[in-house]
């Protein structure tokens, strides 16, 4: 049984102040008693401070990306070790906003991804196709492609501390969301090519979160799909009340 997953990419938005209120809201509207794992994946320099507001809580804390290196001469770079000493226990690694607007190719996640994994931390990879690739038919070739590329190399013990994040480029900020079938396809698409590879008790065990315009509005018809884990949120995890509203989604049957 994989356990659902609610993740909030705050991405660049909130000053410190909004930063500090808006995790306490999250924190107290999550019971201790959540079936859901919630975290929230606020800027770097708001990090510590939001992991203090949340600390005691069963809100966990991410951070939006990390470098492929441990340490050394990376001007502007953080290190797995750096989120951790911060209070992280998830990154996100591969968002399609690094993909496509900084070059960020397959090797280099597959790069961080080890190098996070080696560091103790639990990654969320995002992996999704655009519109183009989607117009053309070309999805499940892109899956194929992101998902051998970003695993490769990972132990057993490394995939218990890897989600995946299906998130389509047209559905991201846009308003655009895919159908709970397209979601569930593809869910189900990248399962079966980790089943080929990896076999039946990692593709199994992999939870594979959907993410892309997520309301409280569609996310039930979402989440409730077999292969549907939980939501990587952007723009909604900005509002406390829809971030919640979306956690509960999950955990209604
Ligand atoms: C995201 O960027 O991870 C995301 C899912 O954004 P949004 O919910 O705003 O589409």
């Amino acid at each position: 049984m994989r356990t659902k997953f609610v993740a909030g990419n705050w991405k660049m938005n909130t000053t410190l102040s909004e930063a500090k209120a808006l995790a306490a809201a999250v924190a107290k509207g999550v019971s201790p008693t959540c079936p859901v794992i919630v975290a929230v994946c606020p800027p770097f320099p708001w990090l510590a401070a939001v992991g203090e507001v949340v600390s005691g809580s069963p809100v966990a804390l991410g951070a939006q990306d990390v470098h492929f290196e441990k340490k050394g001469a990376y001007t502007g770079e953080v290190s797995p070790a750096m989120l951790k000493e911060a209070g992280c226990k998830y990154v996100i690694i591969g968002h399609s906003e690094r993909r496509h607007q900084l070059g960020e190719s397959d090797a280099a996640v597959n790069h961080k991804v080890h190098t996070a994994l080696e560091e103790g931390m639990h990654v969320i990879l995002c992996m999704g196709e655009t519109l183009a690739e989607r117009e053309r038919n070309l999805q499940e070739r892109v899956f194929q492609r992101q998902v051998y590329a970003a695993c490769a190399g990972l132990s057993d013990e490394q995939f218990s501390r890897l989600t995946i994040a299906y998130e389509p480029v047209w559905a991201i900020g846009t308003g655009k969301v895919a159908t709970p079938e397209q979601a569930q396809t593809a869910h189900a698409f990248v399962r079966e090519r980790l089943r080929v590879v990896y076999g039946a008790p990692i593709a199994n065990a992999v939870s594979i979160l959907y993410g892309g315009s997520v309301t409280p509005e569609n996310a039930a018809g979402l989440l409730h799909q077999p292969d549907v884990d939980g939501a990587l949120v952007g723009g909604a995890s900005l509002k406390a009340d829809q971030f919640l509203a979306i956690a509960n989604a999950a955990t209604a049957p």
